[in-house]
């Protein structure tokens, strides 16, 4: 027998087990006595207590309905008891899990609630008691142990001590020791028999009953939310407690130090300056238009090509960028870049706690984007694209955008873009990686691989978590700029996983997934066997287009990375 992994039982199972078993044989035995005395005509059909009754006939009338009243009222008791017992034991998830259900966010998942009123603000982020919503603290009541939230949780599976599981109940041991019907001296021992870890009334929420590894581990990445069968938002409480360390205690990992300095001066994480956002369109023949001379100009875009930041500054990233750059020039598209206007979106300084600098840069962008009118943009980074959808409307940003693989996958259904079949920059099997950001979040599961699934000679091969259940590659909520100290590497596990595909080439639809696949390939020593391409690359390598002396080419080749 097999036990799962995520199964784990506590002194609470075991008396809640108890408590059903001497119920049913309490009722089996009263229905047989009942049986015994009155000699039903239906009784064969109590299939469990017939046969019982057969044997109990042999005893005098008068015993039988002694034994009838004293087991009937001792049933009640064991009810009566074990319905008492509910109220602390992990048996009232039917009630409060309903609750939960009926209660639940409506927002998209993708999307983190603002701090309002930011400059005002006194407290931030959730630090005690006081800063959890009502809802927040009806869903941490309502978890039944079930471990589902485990299953494709990257850092359980990689040994980190974040389990979310785990997290929501301290959460709630913290909130039953502190406000619950329980609280008090004598409810802390009740409220550890039901949560397994009963907080102590003296222990702070951060640092005590939640330890910051377990805050700074998580990845952002949704499994645990999109398996919680009734709805509990771990991401938001996580989220929270990250805002409350940096904002009001500047605590969080040095790394970040670097990068949220880099987003304050410079708008994006890394050294470079505004001025050279657009320095990868100098690697292209055919020029790449900025918005503010499309303005000047008075002519109009289809599309705004959001680049983003590793698109714009990281050399691994910019191929890809350039892919997408000659997609749209090969299918007509008329689109233009921001170029140094573009900023970060926010969304790694949001996630890694920093709401300041998030709401600070979301502005600057949506600012430029509503003074060019932009409706409609194009994004090859998962991040920004939810970011964009999910989180610029809170701020007045209003635009339609699709991911690069929504769009290229439209342009070659539509017969826009021609693809060579003797190219050869990837044949037979090609794995795809669901970017968190792009499929869990934003339900973007079927583009990406009718685009793989177009491309000449190419079988897409499915790896064994995919799609809403997919595996993190471990660089989501600003995890990609921290280091990975505790557990093994999940960039590494996931390209075990692509490599058990037996393909040979990992499509990747986001930067952040690129980056931590070329680091888990170089980790993993597996450079050989392995390379990681992205989806506009794998297309783009692909591409038909016209020569000068009429005849055909495919569009580009494959350069190793590195
Ligand atoms: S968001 Fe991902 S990494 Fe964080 S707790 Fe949930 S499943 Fe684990
Ligand atoms: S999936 Fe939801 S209910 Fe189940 S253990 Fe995780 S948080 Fe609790």
């Amino acid at each position: 027998v097999l036990r799962p992994v995520t199964l784990e039982s506590s002194a609470d199972d075991l008396v809640v087990l108890t408590f059903l078993l001497v119920l049913s044989v309490q009722g089996f035995v009263l229905q047989a006595l009942r049986l015994a005395v009155e000699r039903d005509p239906w009784a064969a059909w109590s299939f469990v207590s017939y046969p019982m009754s057969l044997v109990l006939q042999g005893l005098p009338e008068r015993l039988l309905r002694s034994l009838h009243l004293v087991n009937w009222w001792s049933h009640m008791l064991t009810t009566t008891v074990f319905l008492a017992y509910v109220a602390f034991s992990k048996m009232i998830h039917p009630f409060t899990g309903l609750a939960s259900v009926v209660f639940r966010r409506l927002q998209p998942a993708g999307r983190l609630e603002p701090v309002e009123n930011l400059e005002e603000a006194e407290r931030f982020g959730i630090a005690g008691l006081q800063d959890f919503t009502w809802a927040q603290l009806l869903h941490a009541d309502a978890c039944m142990h079930c471990g589902r939230c485990l299953e494709y949780c990257p850092t359980f599976h990689t040994g980190k001590p974040l389990r979310p599981r785990d997290l929501i109940l301290e959460i709630a041991g913290y909130v039953a020791d502190r406000g619950g019907i329980f609280s008090g001296e004598l409810g802390q021992g009740m409220n550890t028999a039901r949560f397994r870890w009963g907080s102590g009334a003296e222990r702070e929420l951060i640092g005590g009953v939640v330890s910051t590894e377990e805050i700074w581990d998580c990845t952002t990445c949704g499994a645990c939310m999109e398996q919680c069968p009734v709805y509990i938002e771990h991401v938001p409480l996580i989220a929270g407690m990250r805002r409350n360390l940096v904002l009001e205690r500047g605590e969080f990992p040095g790394e970040l130090t670097g990068v949220f300095n880099n987003l304050e001066r410079l708008g994006s994480p890394y050294q470079f300056r505004p001025a050279q956002r657009a320095d990868w369109t100098k690697k292209l023949a055919q020029p790449v238009p900025e918005m503010a001379d499309v303005a000047a100009s008075g002519e109009e875009v289809e599309y705004l090509f959001w680049v983003g930041c590793l698109g714009s500054f990281d050399g691994r990233n910019q191929r890809t960028t350039i892919a997408l750059t000659r997609i749209l020039h090969a299918a007509g598209v008329r689109f233009a870049i921001l170029g140094h206007e573009e900023t970060c979106t926010g969304d790694p300084a949001r996630r890694a706690g920093n709401e300041y600098l998030a709401q600070l840069l979301a502005r600057q962008a949506v600012e430029t984007l509503n003074a060019y009118q932009v409706k409609r943009i194009v994004t090859a980074c998962p991040h920004c694209f939810n970011a964009i959808k999910n989180e610029f409307p809170q701020l007045g940003g209003h635009y339609e955008v699709v991911h690069h693989s929504q769009l290229i996958s439209e342009l070659l259904a539509q017969g826009r873009l021609r693809l060579d079949p003797d190219s050869a920059i990837a044949r037979g099997k090609v794995t795809y990686h669901d970017p968190c950001y792009l499929g869990r979040y934003n339900r973007v599961f079927d583009e990406p691989r009718a685009a793989i699934s177009a491309l000449p000679g190419v079988e897409l091969a499915e790896m064994r978590r995919n799609r809403s259940r997919s595996f993190c590659c471990g660089g989501g909520g600003g995890r990609m700029f921290m280091e990975e100290s505790r557990g093994r590497r999940i960039n590494q596990a996931r390209v075990a996983e692509a490599q058990a595909t037996g393909a040979e080439v990992l499509a990747a639809a986001c930067p952040f997934c690129m980056t931590m696949f070329e680091d888990g390939i170089r980790g993993a020593g597996v450079e050989g066997n392995l390379r990681v391409l992205d989806i506009a690359e794998l297309v783009a390598g692909s591409l038909v287009t016209p020569q000068e002396d009429g005849t055909t080419t495919a569009e580009g080749t494959y350069e190793p990375s590195g």
